[in-house]
């Protein structure tokens, strides 16, 4: 096969880790950097270039896009997809997985356990926002932060108040959620390949932090989960229409809830902590859908 990755920085682990596995396995890889590439829309010839040259002739693009570039990066892979390039993750997929309230909203109607969410735009909701999701201490979030950057703990009712309108004043929007407490700081990335968990970690907190994150300050130990949490990770990859992602879950009173769902999960933290080989796996599936199926590019 011949790929293209689609990165801005070449040398982080997942990406060298992605472009050791396809030649491993005896393709071709080419690493552009999303925000130099251009699309040139010409009816019948869908083109992206870089530079002078016409990205033409791969098979694959593996979609590597920072939720900082959704937008830009999304138009990118899109026109990779009108070219008939088989994409890891659909343009569509990401969009969908980069607007938190928007991926609660579509697992909602799919029956999958999520945190009790509110949100509302008027700022004199405040109280009913935070007596919805059952009263202090909730989670207040970013609706598009990520690495746990934008994601804060109102432990009091005055607490969470202030934050809530805080976040108002700046004109961002923000979802609020039950606090999970009985997560215990903890939280499970599962990695789903075509329908599949493939490798499963638990991330805790640095000493004093709720935030699980790893570049929060986080340890990941592999972690065996239980069937419902795989069923759940399965049927929230199926929701928002990931063939390869990170689903994250806190282990509540209620069962499994869903947070996010990860559209370019980092592999550094999922393969050292359970040794799998999950670029492999990746370019693997790749393999199968590309060499294999008929079904090129389906994406419209
Ligand atoms: P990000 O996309 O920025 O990582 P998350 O929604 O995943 O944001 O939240 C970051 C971390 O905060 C999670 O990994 C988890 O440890 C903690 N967290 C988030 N939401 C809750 C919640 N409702 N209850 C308890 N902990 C939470
Ligand atoms: N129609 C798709 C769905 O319901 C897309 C909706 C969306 O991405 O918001 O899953």
């Amino acid at each position: 096969m011949k790929i293209i990755m689609l990165a801005r920085n070449p040398s982080l682990y997942s990406h060298e880790r992605l472009v050791e596995a396809a030649e491993a396995r005896g393709h071709t890889i080419d690493v552009v950097n999303t925000l130099r590439c251009f699309v040139n829309i010409t009816s019948h010839r869908p083109t992206v270039y870089f530079g002078e040259r016409a990205l033409t002739g791969y098979d694959a693009v593996i979609p590597r896009i920072g939720a900082s570039i959704t937008f830009y990066g999304s138009a990118i892979l899109r026109q990779f997809e009108m070219m008939g390039v088989y994409p890891l993750n659909e343009s569509v997929s990401i969009g969908r997985s980069r607007d938190k309230l928007r991926s609660l909203q579509l697992m909602a109607r799919d029956g999958i356990g999520l945190p009790v969410t509110a949100f509302a735009h008027d700022s004199k909701m405040t109280e009913e926002i935070i007596a919805s999701v059952g009263g202090a201490p909730v989670v207040i979030k970013l609706l598009e932060g990520t690495q746990g950057i934008g994601v804060v703990l109102g432990e009091t009712h005055k607490s969470a108040k202030s934050v809530i309108e805080a976040f108002r004043g700046a004109n961002v929007n923000i979802m609020v959620q039950e606090f999970i407490k009985e997560a215990g700081s903890t939280d499970i990335r599962a990695l789903v390949i075509d329908g599949k968990v493939v490798a499963a970690m638990k991330r805790t907190g640095a000493e004093g932090e709720f935030r699980s994150n790893l570049h929060r300050g986080g340890s990941a130990l592999p972690i065996k989960i239980t069937p419902e949490e795989r069923s759940t990770a399965i049927r929230a990859a199926k929701c928002m229409g990931l063939n390869v992602c990170g689903v994250d879950m806190l282990r509540s009173n209620h069962g499994p809830v869903v947070m996010e769902v990860n559209s370019s999960p980092g592999l550094e933290g999922v393969e050292k902590a359970t040794n799998i080989d999950v670029a492999g796996k990746i370019i693997e599936f790749l393999e199968k859908k590309v060499i294999t199926s008929e079904d090129k590019s389906t994406a419209k």
